[in-house]
């Protein structure tokens, strides 16, 4: 009853077509795991993501912001209340050195921006398959450059709805850590600056970065990316490949063999199966090393019940 009555309720904010009631995550997730959503709404512009916002929040609604989904596990019983998805805010302007783009472009898009356009430093994030708002909030990085080196400032939503803008320093960027993630604001957009470069060395540095991705990584398996963060001093990969986990896993989740910090769903895996894999790893390795792997993917929602 209630789930029908926020559906009605946001039908009023948002085009009916573009709110779902009990829908699958596993669509949107790389991982292809997990349960569904109570609801599932997609504004197609800022008032209309403001007005859900300010919605949830005035009704107590659980509000869960989802971006592309590729540092996501939810659990097989799926999320309770809104999941929110801005992937149809997905502008990117140019306007010389600086690049604007919406919450819900890819980070690769606007990386390829760059790059089309002879701007240099944002080749980090060629093969990052997350959106703007979740490089915003997780600080995505790769081969040394991070969201950090090359954002001007952000604006964001926050738990109200209201509408605010935070400098570089405000958004406290670290290692996958941001205002953001801490707060639970609600990226709209960023400004990033660039400088211009060398059409030819940008272009070797794309295919470099392609390459070292394409032949490390698992790309072929759903995944979630690297699992675990980087602990102070050590790399988890090596870590869990020296713990011999490789091959290992519970169900249809298994420790990558091409990249031990990986855990894919070779086809059949449930978020349990997943999440028992994780926790298989994390024990082993404490065992082994006496080192806690910290996580890097975000584990929502709730479990399945008999
Ligand atoms: C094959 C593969 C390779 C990867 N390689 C890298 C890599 O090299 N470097 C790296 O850093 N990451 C990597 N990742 C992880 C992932 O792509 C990044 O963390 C990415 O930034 C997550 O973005 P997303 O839009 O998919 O976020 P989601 O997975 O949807 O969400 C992640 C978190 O961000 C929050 N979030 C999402 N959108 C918003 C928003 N608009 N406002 C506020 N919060 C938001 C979510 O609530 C959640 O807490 C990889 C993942 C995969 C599957």
């Amino acid at each position: 009853m209630t789930i029908k009555r926020w559906a009605e309720d946001l039908a009023k904010i948002v085009n009916p077509g573009n709110i779902k009631i009990n829908e699958s995550l596993k669509t949107y997730t790389m991982t292809k795991l997990g349960g569904n959503a109570d609801i599932f709404v997609l504004p197609e512009t800022e008032e209309e993501a403001t007005a859900v916002v300010k919605y949830a929040y005035q009704h107590e609604v659980p509000l869960l912001m989802l971006g592309n989904g590729s540092n996501m596990v939810v659990r097989d019983g799926g999320v309770r209340g809104i999941v929110i998805s801005f992937t149809k805010l997905d502008e990117i302007r140019l306007d010389g050195e600086k690049i604007y783009a919406q919450s819900g472009a890819l980070i690769k898009e606007v990386s390829r921006t760059a790059a089309a356009n002879s701007l240099t430093g944002f080749e980090f994030a060629c093969g990052i398959p997350g959106s703007v708002g979740g490089a915003m909030a997780m600080n995505a990085g790769a081969y040394g450059g991070e969201i950090k080196d090359i954002i001007v400032d952000c604006t964001v939503l926050t738990k109200e709805g209201e509408r605010i803008v935070l400098s570089k320093e405000e958004l406290e960027l670290d290692y996958r850590k941001s205002i953001i993630a801490k707060k639970e604001y609600f990226v709209l957009s960023s400004n990033f600056l660039l400088k211009k470069g060398n059409q030819q060395e940008i272009d070797e540095k794309v295919a470099d970065l392609t390459y070292k991705r394409e032949s490390k990584q698992p790309l072929e398996y759903p995944s979630a990316g690297s699992v675990f963060k980087r602990p102070p001093g050590y790399f988890a990969g090596k870590l869990i490949q020296d713990s011999g986990l490789q091959g290992k896993g519970v169900g249809g989740a298994e420790v990558s063999t091409k990249h031990a910090g990986f855990i894919i769903n070779k086809g059949q895996a449930t978020a349990t199966d997943y999440i028992q894999t994780i926790e298989m790893v994390q024990r082993t390795v404490k065992e082994n090393f006496d080192i806690e792997l910290e996580l890097e993917v975000k584990i929502v929602g709730e479990d399945l019940t008999n």
